[in-house]
């Protein structure tokens, strides 16, 4: 076999980022202080209309903080969805705090029917405070998560967290770039809509500064909070004086200077994405048994990763097609095992999740990178398109 490995998503880096990270280098600014730091973190509030935002060294650190500034403690819970990454759901427990988990809908984030549903049904809202039945305490925030750069419906959980007092915390390490483009909140980045948002520049998201993130918010006075609890929370910059916990979060020089790079590259990064977006979902329209899932309509996506979904009369079920394409030296991978279902989330509450469920067993991510070649593309369109049982 002579094909080259395609692997699922890896960085794209042939802009500016040796000039910028050598920058850093030459002038030795290379840690937390340093002008590529506020640069980017202008650069990135400007990119997504956002009032602010303020650096952190991975989306899981930025989750962290964004929980505490939407002022969930240990007494607290929080709902978040069963369907993503586990970052996105792990920072509730470093605090101290219990997450409820919910089912996802078509877009594979948050189901705002059954969100509503537990709201009305399963909790008393009482002196302004949502408080779960069950356990009798109360629920401040939740957490959406936009997969794979779709957008979670925003204009019914901000009315839900409207009339129930709930913190929204928004998980877009996977969406930057993406908006709306229609309806209440047209032109409206993932990201900026709810308290608070968070970025991630992992290795394999749409853009990264080898690891990094970022919390953006229309809030000064949260933004402010975010900046103190990521820089060690001093309250005098000289004389070592700290008025509460406080974190070394702050990106370094170095990884905003990769970071502006690649910023400069986000257009032209989502339009790759998108031509070969349409270039799989066109072909594998005709093949019998799968499907490449939409994006919502009302939306411009990020396109950043690509969701296969195998039904029962294609020839391989999700397993098979996955050791099949690495047979083709293509990497695939399943979606993520339910966070519910985890070693450290078992017992933990959970809300009708049956969709899930089934995009579990049926989801595979395929190459997405936005160095693809058409060529790849094609590529690993024949393999689907001819399937050989191993
Ligand atoms: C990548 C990711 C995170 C975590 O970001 P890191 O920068 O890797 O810490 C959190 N949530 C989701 C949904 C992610 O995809």
């Amino acid at each position: 076999m002579n094909q080259n490995f395609i692997p699922l998503s890896v960085p794209n880096l042939k802009g500016n980022e040796i000039k910028y990270v050598t920058h850093a280098v030459e002038t030795e600014w290379v840690s937390t202080a340093g002008p590529y730091v506020n640069d980017f973190e202008e650069k990135i509030a400007e990119y997504v209309k956002a009032e602010g935002a303020i650096s952190c060294q991975n989306g899981t650190s930025g989750l962290h903080i964004a929980l505490q500034v939407c002022d969930v403690t240990r007494e607290d819970e929080v709902i978040v969805p069963t369907l993503t990454f586990i970052a996105a759901v792990n920072p509730v427990k470093y605090i101290g705090a219990e997450p409820i988990f919910m089912d996802c809908d078509d877009s594979l984030a948050m189901d705002v029917d059954k969100l509503l549903e537990f709201c009305q049904k399963e909790c008393s809202f009482i002196d302004g405070k949502l408080i779960n039945n069950r356990t009798k305490k109360q629920i401040k925030a939740l957490v959406v998560v936009h997969v794979f750069g779709n957008m979670a419906d925003m204009v019914k959980i901000t009315e839900i967290a409207k009339e129930f007092n709930l913190k929204v915390i928004e998980d877009a390490t996977e969406a930057l770039g993406t908006y709306y483009t229609e309806g209440k909140y047209k032109g409206k980045y993932a990201g900026t809509i709810g308290d608070v948002g968070v970025y991630s520049f992992n290795g394999n998201k749409i853009i990264t500064t080898g690891g990094g993130g970022m919390i953006v918010s229309n809030d000064e006075e949260l933004l402010k909070r975010a900046k103190h609890l990521t820089t060690q929370a001093k309250s005098d910059e000289l004389y070592y004086t700290h008025d509460e916990i406080g974190y070394n979060y702050r990106i370094t020089n170095l990884q905003a200077a990769l970071g502006l790079a690649q910023l400069e590259q986000l257009g032209d990064f989502i339009k790759i994405k998108k031509d070969n977006y349409y270039l799989y979902k066109e072909r594998i329209r005709h093949i019998e048994g799968l499907t490449i899932l939409d994006f919502k309509d009302d939306i411009r996506p990020n396109y950043w990763f690509y969701a296969l979904y195998c039904d029962e009369k294609y020839p391989l079920n999700r397993n098979e097609i996955i050791q099949y394409l690495l047979t083709k030296n293509i990497q695939s991978r399943p979606i993520w095992g339910l966070i519910s279902d985890q070693k450290p989330y078992i017992g933990s509450q959970t809300y009708k999740i049956e969709k899930a469920k089934t995009f579990l067993e049926h989801v595979v991510n395929i190459p997405c990178s936005s160095n693809l070649s058409r060529e790849d593309v094609m590529y690993v369109i024949e393999c689907l398109n001819n399937p050989e049982k191993l």
